[in-house]
Formats: C-alpha cells, sequence, structure tokens
C-alpha cells in the first residue's frame, strides 16, 4: 500500500467556528452572523460543540454536517472505490473510469512504468479467509501473479492498437487496478465512514484509506476528532 496517498484539495478554513454558528443558531433571536466577532475562536468552539453537542452520546449531529473538505485519494486499489462508493449520504465522489484513461496501463506494456505503478497485489504475508482460516501469500506466487499482470497490460495494448475502446478493452484488465479519486464528506460523513470502513472486518486497503484520511480529520477538527477518536474509533459502533 506504499504508493497509497490522500491528500487535501480544500476545507472549510473554520470549521469548528462554522459548526458553532450552526448551533448558536438553534437557539438564539437574533441573525448569528450579525454577532460574528463575538464568536468563540476556532478552539473554543470546538470544545463548546463537543460538549453540547456529542458529550454523553447526545447525537446532536446536525450542525456537523455544515463544513466540507474535498480529499484527493492516490492509488488505491478498484476494490477500495468500489466499496468506498457503496456511501451515499453527505459523501459525492469523482473517480477515473477507466474509460476515458489507460495510457498508463499502455506504458506498462512498453516497459516505462512498474507494474506495481498500477496493479495492486497484496503483499507477502499470512492472511485468513473469511471463516478464519490462516494460508501464506508467498513471493513466488507474488512474482507469479505479476507477470499475469504484465501479460494482461500487455493484452490491452494490443487490443487498443487493434482499434478497440478503453471500456471495451479495461474489462480484461486485473481487477485491482489503481484508481485517483477525489471525495468530499462533511463532519458527521467523515466519522459514518471511519465508522464502517476503519473497523477491523473491513478489508485491509479500506483501513489504510482511513488511516490516510485521519490526520486529514484530525488537523481540520481537532476538538472532534479527540472526541471521536475516544468514543469510537475503531469500536465498530454503526449507524442505524
Ligand atoms: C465491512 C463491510 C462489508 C460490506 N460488504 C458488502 C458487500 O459484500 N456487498 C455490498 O453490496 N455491500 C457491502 N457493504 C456495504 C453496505 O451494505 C452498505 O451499502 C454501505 O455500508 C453503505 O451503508 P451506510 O450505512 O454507510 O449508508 P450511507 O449511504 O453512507 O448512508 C448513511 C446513513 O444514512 C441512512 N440511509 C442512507 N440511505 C438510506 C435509505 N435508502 N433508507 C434509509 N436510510 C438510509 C442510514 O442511516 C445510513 O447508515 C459492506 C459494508 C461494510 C462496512
Amino acid at each position: 500500500m506504499d504508493r497509497c496517498r490522500v491528500e487535501v484539495i480544500s476545507q472549510t478554513p473554520n470549521p469548528q467556528q462554522t459548526m458553532y454558528a450552526a448551533m448558536h443558531q438553534d437557539y438564539s433571536e437574533n441573525f448569528v452572523v450579525d454577532e460574528r466577532s463575538e464568536w468563540p475562536d476556532e478552539v473554543k468552539a470546538g470544545e463548546t460543540i463537543v460538549k453540547r453537542l456529542l458529550a454523553g452520546e447526545r447525537g446532536h449531529y446536525g450542525p456537523l454536517e455544515h463544513p466540507q473538505i474535498v480529499l484527493n485519494c492516490g492509488f488505491f486499489p478498484h476494490s477500495v472505490m468500489q466499496q468506498a462508493r457503496t456511501h451515499r449520504v453527505g459523501i459525492s465522489f469523482d473517480v477515473q473510469s477507466m474509460r476515458y484513461t489507460g495510457s498508463r496501463v499502455m506504458e506498462i506494456a512498453e516497459g516505462k512504468r512498474d507494474v506495481e505503478d498500477i496493479f495492486y497485489l497484496r503483499p507477502v504475508g499470512d492472511y485468513r479467509d473469511r471463516q478464519g482460516k490462516r494460508y501464506h501469500y508467498s513471493e513466488e506466487q507474488r512474482q507469479r501473479d505479476l507477470a499475469w499482470c504484465l501479460e494482461a497490460a500487455r493484452g490491452y495494448a494490443a487490443d487498443l492498437e487493434a482499434g478497440w475502446s478503453e471500456e471495451h478493452a479495461r474489462g480484461k484488465l486485473p481487477f485491482d487496478y489503481r484508481q485517483h479519486f477525489v471525495i468530499s464528506l462533511n463532519v458527521r460523513s467523515f466519522m459514518h465512514f471511519l465508522d464502517l470502513r476503519s473497523k477491523k472486518d473491513a478489508q485491509l486497503e479500506i483501513q489504510q484509506l482511513c488511516d490516510l484520511m485521519w490526520p486529514h480529520f484530525q488537523a481540520w477538527v481537532p476538538a472532534i476528532a479527540d472526541w471521536y477518536e475516544t468514543t469510537r474509533l475503531h469500536k465498530a459502533r454503526l449507524s442505524p
């Protein structure tokens, strides 16, 4: 997974103040934006939100839906993108479809790129099947699988050279080709995503996506991240 990356494209610059303002409007007689100079700073706003909206399982999540963060996720296996896209509420995606792109596969066939830049295979190691039975993925087997990926890339290049469309030729590629995507989330949907996808029975690769998303969340909304880390992270608390 060493090639996988998650970088911030943009984010609400004052997320904790934004959530504070949304909460404050719920019970304020006045138009809260007129009192902007009286809002607490980011740190204090974060503490107040946790105390009034989240602590003790209060569950007042509405104000957490306003701040947005947009992340660029790169080099993830296709299976991660497929799993991530099952989440429909508060999350948007844009994904390389392999309908308009494919030159990177051609570059493997031409020997200009490393096979592992484009295709993902799990590292050598010990794994379990879904029933808990152990098995070993050996270096020898992995080398054979890399050779199979190279062969598939060559087949893809031959298909395109024969005039096939990218959307047709992609059907013959190994399943876990790497894809880049853009994901946007709000503070609430970010935590929901982590609830479901960082838990230990989620697939390894999507757990890795969560691990790479997490530092951005911590830097962006530190008070909420602290609360989340102690109450929910990795605890498999699921939404209804
Ligand atoms: C470990 C794991 C394994 C999985 N394996 C598979 C699999 O093998 N095959 C497969 O197809 N999927 C699989 N899924 C996906 C799963 O079935 C859900 O589709 C996915 O998790 C999205 O559900 P969500 O609760 O996150 O909904 P989201 O779309 O993120 O919505 C968030 C919340 O909004 C509410 N909500 C959203 N839509 C509705 C609705 N239509 N009606 C009522 N309430 C709604 C719910 O409270 C929901 O929890 C897996 C998920 C996990 C976490």
